[in-house]
């Protein structure tokens, strides 16, 4: 079965009195334990695909699906407890509570499902380490460069070991060892059977995937598909 589907998915914000059409009748599969990059130009609709991806909207027309579910259909609630059990997700803001240190902002999803308090710790520790922050565990958000910002939320995307993992831009802001280093852990999780979708601007970034979505102007222009994946080590 698909991680998500979206079927003929349209949608338009309301600016003022003005409709602004940002996506078009976009339809799409993310088999299983796929790995796809959306690539676009500025305004082309790849961030407003992730966030109906990532259930934090819904569409104007069409349907989307996760994990079975008509994202449409669910409450509010239950759209929440989808995304809390099944979704990881980067933001391009990276959205930390700026009161929680690293590793408390890393914790935080873990409370929602439910996670012992020791248990928490120890993998907040473990998933910062991973991302090379270990030794900023007990930092609040401005106490980080962006840089690190951004890894702290990436370690709070796997906190749950999401089955579906989204990320805006997640090296944008990065040193590109850095960023090799982000990318390794996707392949990672890819590799352990996760569906990965990532909005990049960058090729090399991009070809680490299975295929490429192209969209333009809010329409999906082309679905390129990569032979051999450049997997980092
Ligand atoms: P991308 O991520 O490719 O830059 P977006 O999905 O952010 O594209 O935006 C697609 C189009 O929708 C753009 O024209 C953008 O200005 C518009 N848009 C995005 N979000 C909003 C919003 N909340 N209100 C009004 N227009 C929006
Ligand atoms: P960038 O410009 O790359 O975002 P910053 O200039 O914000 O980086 O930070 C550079 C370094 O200083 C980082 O390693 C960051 O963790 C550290 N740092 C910045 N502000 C503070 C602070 N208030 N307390 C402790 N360390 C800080």
């Amino acid at each position: 079965t698909d991680a998500v589907v979206l079927e003929g998915v349209s949608k338009t914000y309301q600016l003022g009195d003005q409709p602004v059409a940002a996506l078009g009748g976009v339809s799409m599969r993310l088999p299983r334990g796929s790995y796809t990059a959306v690539m676009g130009p500025s305004g082309s609709g790849k961030s407003t695909l992730m966030n109906l991806v990532g259930c934090l909207d819904t569409p104007t027309s069409g349907r989307v699906v996760v994990d079975g579910q008509d994202v449409a259909a669910l409450s509010d609630r239950e759209r929440t407890r989808l995304r809390g059990r099944e979704i990881g997700f980067v933001f391009q803001t990276f959205n930390l509570m700026p009161r929680l240190t690293a590793a408390e902002n890393v914790a935080l999803p873990m409370v929602f499902q439910g996670v012992s308090a020791a248990e928490r710790e120890l993998r907040a520790r473990q998933l910062l380490d991973r991302v090379g922050l270990a030794e900023r565990a007990n930092h609040r958000p401005r106490e980080l460069s962006g840089g690190q910002r951004q890894r702290v939320a990436i370690a709070r995307a796997l906190a749950n070991d999401p089955a579906l993992l989204l990320a805006d831009e997640p090296t944008g802001n990065l040193d590109s060892a850095t960023g090799r280093a982000i990318m390794s852990q996707f392949a990672d999780l890819h590799r352990a059977g996760n569906t990965v979708l990532v909005v990049t601007h960058e090729r090399p970034i991009a070809e680490h995937a299975d295929r490429i979505v192209h969209l333009l102007d809010g329409e999906l222009e082309r679905v390129e598909t990569i032979d051999e994946p450049r997997r980092p080590h």
